[in-house]
Formats: C-alpha cells, structure tokens, sequence
C-alpha cells in the first residue's frame, strides 16, 4: 500500500489522457490556449504500463480525465486495459459528456462503471457562454446514453459569481428531486494563466447552500458530515439524489486527501494545487526497469505535500485546470 508520511494511504490514481479539449470553459481555460504535441504525451503503451506499476504498488481506483479524456484516441481500449489489470477496483471517467451519447455503451462494456459529468446550467444559451463552444443538448445525450448502460452518474457544476450561482444552480439542485443522481458543486480554484479571474468569482460552499435552501427548502447533512470522497453530502427533503459541495478553498479536505495525478505528458503530481511534479518520461523512455519506476514514485508519494496553499495565497503557476487532470 502506497503511504505517505503522514500515513494518509494513497490509493486513487487520476489520469489525464489529453490535455486537449472540444471546450474552452471559461474557468478552466483561455480561448487560445495552446497544446502540448503529441510526442510529448504518454503513449498508450506507457499508459499501460505504468497502470500496472501503479496497481501493484497498491492504487485500487483509477479516473481517466483531462483535458477531454473521450477524444483520446483509442479510449476504449484504455479503459478495457485498466479494467483488467490485476488488483483494480475501479475505473470511473470525468467527462464533458459532448461525445458520449456514442461511447457510453462501448466504454461500459470495456469496464467503465461511474461517470462525472460536467454541467453547469441547464440553461443552453448560459451553457454556450461558460463552454465558450458547447450545445447542451450534446450533453443531454450523453446523460441519457450513460443512464441507459448503467454507469453510475454524477453531475459536476464549477460555480462561477455572476454566471451560474442563482437560478442555475437551483435548478441543478432540483434534478435530485426525482433523479438518484448526485449533483456537485465545485468551487472554482485559481491556475496559472487564468488565476485572477477564477479568485474574483469563486462562490463559497455556504453561501451556496444557503442559495439553494431559500429556494428548495432545508438541506440535511448526511452522513455526520463525514466526506464521500472530496465531497460533504446534503440531501433535499423527499429528494432520490444527493448534493454534493466540493469546497477545497473554503473547507479543504487535504487532511484526508488520497489522490495522485498523473499528466497527459507523464507528470507524477501529489497535490492538485502545488506545483511539485515527477518526470516519469526519462525513466519510461531511456530503459528504466520497473522496479526502479516504482521506487521513484513510492519516494514522490511519501513526500506527497500536507495540502494546498491557497489560505497564504499560494496557488499553481505552471499549468491550468486541463494541463493537470481534474
Ligand atoms: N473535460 C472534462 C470535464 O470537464 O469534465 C474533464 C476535465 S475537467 C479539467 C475536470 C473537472 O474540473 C470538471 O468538472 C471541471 O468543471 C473542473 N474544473 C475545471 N477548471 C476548474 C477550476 N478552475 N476550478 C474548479 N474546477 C474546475
Ligand atoms: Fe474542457 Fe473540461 Fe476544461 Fe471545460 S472543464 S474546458 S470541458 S477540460
């Protein structure tokens, strides 16, 4: 089991698998932004190779993301390998949905058993203005394909003061009322290029709820407050699904953080909003073996940082939300 020093066991594994996109959500990135080559990126094989590596140092749950992990070519294929690598528990996907009304069926059959599935307004001209380029109704038909092959569905919504953070958000929330979905809000975080305009607009958690609850009626905390993963879990009255607050700048969750990252172009990254990274490509491309892979990232897991430093206004500089994998 890979530990950490302060003895957190970190067992979830997110990948990007592009940093590229059919999107340019204004909170994550600019219009014009520019992409890595291709040679830069891990190659399928290195992928798969380091799936393994990392499945037999102890990682259980991997989540492919991006970038838009469904225009890597050969998708299905990557999720089938992970799904079949000894000691994977599960394989899950962050998605845009904009191509998933096709995939959903190929990519449950190759493994794939939940998907996240990035809304922020269900209204399709607002959904245009924060996607910059998105028809939602592409969206919609990725829901639907995903709810008819029984991927278990989670819907994401970044909020952003002054786009989404009134009626849209309400009208998210009220989705759970007769869906069994889990709906989570997700408090904008600041990255490089884009910093300032993400620490202008972020929404925090309570002010949120209390947005909702004026609408809908009282939240009820589920759980004792207890964390699903990164997300404190309320429920509204009567309600089949659940909503969730991702609130990492207000009341992070650092404390009991078990993720890793790795990049589209093969970084080992410990912490989402610290800069530190391993360069896996050397040792995968000039004969490393794989017992020293894994040695060199057990060493990066130890050292995994405590948490972010937003609270001191420290924030990552060197890449944006889609550069790192969310
Ligand atoms: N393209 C896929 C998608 O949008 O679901 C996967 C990659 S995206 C970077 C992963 C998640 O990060 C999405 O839910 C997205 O909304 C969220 N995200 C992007 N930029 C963010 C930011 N600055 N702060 C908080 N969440 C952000
Ligand atoms: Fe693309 Fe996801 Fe970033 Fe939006 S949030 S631009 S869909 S990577």
């Amino acid at each position: 089991m890979p530990f950490d020093r302060y003895q957190r066991n970190i067992n979830y594994m997110r990948i990007s698998l592009t940093d590229m996109c059919n999107l340019r959500c204004i909170y994550c990135m600019p219009e014009d932004m520019t992409f890595r080559p291709k040679k830069e990126l891990l190659q399928d094989e290195e992928i798969n190779r380091l799936v393994i590596l990392f499945a037999e140092l102890g990682f259980e749950k991997f989540r492919l993301t991006g970038g838009e992990p469904t225009i890597r070519e050969n998708i299905v294929d990557i999720v089938g390998h992970i799904a079949k690598t000894p000691n994977v528990q599960e394989v899950a996907m962050t998605t845009n949905a904009i191509l998933l009304r096709l995939l959903a069926k190929p990519l449950t059959e190759a493994g794939l058993k939940r998907i996240n599935i990035s809304i922020d307004t269900l209204d399709p001209k607002k959904f245009k203005q924060i996607t910059r380029w998105g028809n939602i109704d592409d969206v919609w038909g990725g829901i639907d394909a995903a709810e008819e092959t029984g991927l278990k569905i989670k819907l994401n919504c970044v909020v952003v003061r002054g786009f989404n953070d009134q009626e849209d958000v309400i009208e998210l929330a009220r989705l759970t009322q007769n869906k069994s979905w889990q709906v989570r809000y997700i408090e904008v975080m600041p990255f490089g290029s884009v910093a300032d305009f993400q620490k202008t607009h972020i929404v925090p958690e309570k002010e949120l709820r209390e947005t909702i609850g004026n609408a809908l009626g009282p939240l009820t905390l589920l759980n004792n407050g207890k964390l699903e993963g990164e997300a404190r879990i309320y429920q509204l009255d009567g309600a089949q699904g659940k909503l969730g607050f991702i609130s990492s700048v207000t009341n992070p969750f650092c404390a009991g953080c078990n993720r890793a990252r790795l990049t589209a172009d093969g970084k080992l990254r410990l912490c989402l909003l610290r800069d530190k990274e391993l360069d896996l490509i050397p040792f995968l491309r000039e004969g490393a073996s794989d017992e020293e892979i894994k040695l060199h990232i057990k060493n990066s897991i130890w050292y995994k940082p405590w948490g972010h430093g937003l609270a001191h206004e420290v924030y990552p500089h060197k890449r944006v939300m889609s550069e790192i994998g969310g």
